[in-house]
């Protein structure tokens, strides 16, 4: 249709783990995987725009924190839904067949909450930038130290 492309809302890129700074090169080399090794293998860079995916040392440490409270809302929401569902009672074990279906589920779901922490944690340190072809990105090589690279 036109010329200019619309570009992505700040939701639907850190959803599909996109750069936060051009919102269009995605972060992972390889499609959503079970292996969790190769899940987690990043782009380096943003293929797009040359962003670096690690900003500095240790940069992903603190997703635990983001996975915690995604895994907290997923459980909320489990629990909402089988509440009016399949219903909770004191006279039965419905509750403990939640538990382990919610386990289930959480375990189902690592592969997705792992990426999409480290997209929610990007996104909040590297801005979008609407003009990023034209400018370049932050120089971070002083912050990273390669020996030290996944060393935690
Ligand atoms: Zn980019």
């Amino acid at each position: 249709m036109s010329e200019k492309k619309v570009s992505r809302g700040y939701i639907s890129s850190t959803l599909s783990c996109r750069c936060p700074r051009c919102r269009e090169g995605k972060m992972f080399r390889h499609p959503i995987t079970i292996s969790l090794k190769k899940n987690l293998e990043m782009n380096k860079t943003c293929p797009v725009c040359g962003q670096p995916t690690e900003i500095e040392v240790g940069f992903y440490y603190g997703t635990g924190y983001v996975s915690y409270a995604l895994t907290v809302a997923i459980s909320m929401a489990s629990l909402t839904a089988w509440w009016f569902l399949i219903g909770m009672s004191t006279e039965d074990n419905r509750f403990f067949y939640w538990i382990g279906a919610n386990a289930l589920l959480l375990i189902f779901l690592q592969p997705l909450i792992m990426r999409l922490s480290r997209s929610f944690w990007i996104s909040w340190f590297v801005k979008y930038d609407p003009d990023w072809k034209n400018n370049q990105p932050i120089d971070v090589s002083e912050r990273l130290n390669p020996d030290q690279a996944n060393n935690w």
